[in-house]
């Protein structure tokens, strides 16, 4: 991590004033740019952590900043604990720290037993810029505080990040969403983060979301979910571009001159476009690409030099082939469109659950045409399985959608994303 203090600005600097916010300081805007009102909330902050008050995040601030990033504490039983007292120290609750440690037992504690303390505050930010590594955090972070959910790697990026997934549920019925294909398109992440965060935690508390039993769904379905397919993509178009890119020099090329990849880049960090990256008429798809200008790595819409020639997209299709998927959804923005067939295939019941995605989300159910219907994920489910495959356009505007849209984009696609493992 680099040292933060007033003047610096980027994606880090907004992960730590959405933190400082949360925990009741007032850093002003939201923004990523460290200003006099972030200053003055750090300082607070290490007066009352009993650190020097310098405004500056420099190592020890960060040090006690980032188990608040990852949401728990570690704690060490020391005599006369219990349960209660730690948890009113942390300002956190009984059964936080209870669901955090599956084999606890309140009544006797031992001294020294190592306890994971869930800080009552949630762990997935949904007003900041959703890097790669806010990702990794949260992902470590709903891990620990819920450790019945189960989290793995898929595959790894082609600069070598991990692919993750989360798996929700125990139940024989299994589903499966996946966010940002396209780099400009990352909040589809935190919208599958919030998702996974609340449903988790709907499950331990044993309540319901929107009418729908959570318990009942993860014992009767398993929901797999990949939040983001293209980290180094999103990395890219968030934070901008690296000196020590390995492919520095060529995707300024690849993106005509511009060191600028904010508003355009879509494809991965070779230049390939993922969703036109799969094996369903993938020659079609390579063949339209002279009509759109296209003739090598780039922003958008180049399909690679073969289907599944990318990581990323490899992972991805291995994860489904290793599975059982009686559906699938492919979160894109923007649009508030439902796509749901591919060519002339409609699989059985496609119909009437893009019926009631459509009813339940305000959405309008759509057919793709031209080369965007081609060697995207949902086209190639929909082709080798013959089973209900989406793609979902969240949001309405221009690519990458500011976060201020994240709340509508979450109610409108959150009873999807319940619907989908009962449908
Ligand atoms: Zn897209």
């Amino acid at each position: 991590m680099r040292f933060l203090k007033k003047g610096s600005s980027g994606s880090d600097v907004m992960e730590i004033q959405a933190l400082l916010k949360k925990i009741g300081y007032n850093p002003g805007a939201i923004d990523g740019v460290f200003g006099n009102a972030t200053e003055q909330a750090v300082k607070m902050f290490q007066y009352n952590n009993g650190l020097v008050t310098d405004g500056i995040i420099g190592r020890d601030t960060y040090r006690v900043l980032e188990s608040l990033l990852f949401g728990y504490d570690t704690y060490s039983v020391m005599p006369g604990d219990s349960v209660y007292n730690i948890a009113r120290r942390y300002y956190t609750t009984v059964n936080k720290i209870i669901t955090a440690n599956s084999n606890i037992d309140v009544n006797n504690l031992m001294i020294g037993q190592r306890l994971i303390v869930p800080y009552g505050i949630d762990v997935v930010d949904t007003n900041i810029n959703y890097t790669y590594e806010i990702l990794e955090k949260d992902i470590e972070g709903l891990k620990k505080r819920y450790p019945f959910i189960e989290t793995g790697i898929t595959g790894k990026s082609v600069l070598g990040k991990n692919l993750y997934y989360i798996k929700l549920g125990n139940g024989p019925n299994e589903v499966f969403y996946n966010g940002a294909h396209h780099a400009l398109e990352w909040i589809t992440s935190p919208l599958l983060m919030k998702f996974a965060e609340n449903f988790s935690k709907a499950y331990a508390e044993n309540t319901s979301i929107k009418g729908y039993n959570v318990r009942d769904i993860w014992n009767k379905s398993s929901i797999y979910i990949m939040p983001m397919v293209n980290p180094d993509g999103v990395d890219l178009v968030i934070d901008g571009l690296q000196r020590n890119n390995p492919y520095y020099d060529r995707l300024i090329l690849w993106n005509k001159g511009s060191k600028d990849f904010s508003k355009d880049w879509e494809a991965n960090i070779r230049g390939v476009d993922l969703n036109h990256n799969y094996d369903a008429s993938w020659n079609l798809s390579k063949q339209a690409e002279a009509a759109y200008g296209i003739y090598g790595p780039g922003p958008t819409r180049y399909s690679g030099p073969y289907p599944e020639s990318e990581p990323e997209t490899k992972a991805v299709a291995d994860f489904t082939r290793n599975h059982n998927f009686r559906l699938a959804i492919a979160y894109h923005s923007q649009g508030e469109v439902i796509y749901w067939t591919y060519l002339n295939i409609v699989p059985p019941e496609a119909k009437q659950i893009a019926e009631l995605f459509s009813k339940v989300s305000g959405y309008t159910l759509s057919q793709p045409t031209g080369i965007v219907s081609y060697a995207g994920y949902k086209d190639w489910f929909i082709e080798k399985y013959v089973r209900p495959g989406f793609t979902i356009e969240v949001g309405k505007g221009k690519n990458p959608l500011p976060i201020s849209q994240f709340d509508k984009i979450y109610k409108d696609n959150i009873e999807i994303m319940l619907l989908a493992p009962v449908v």
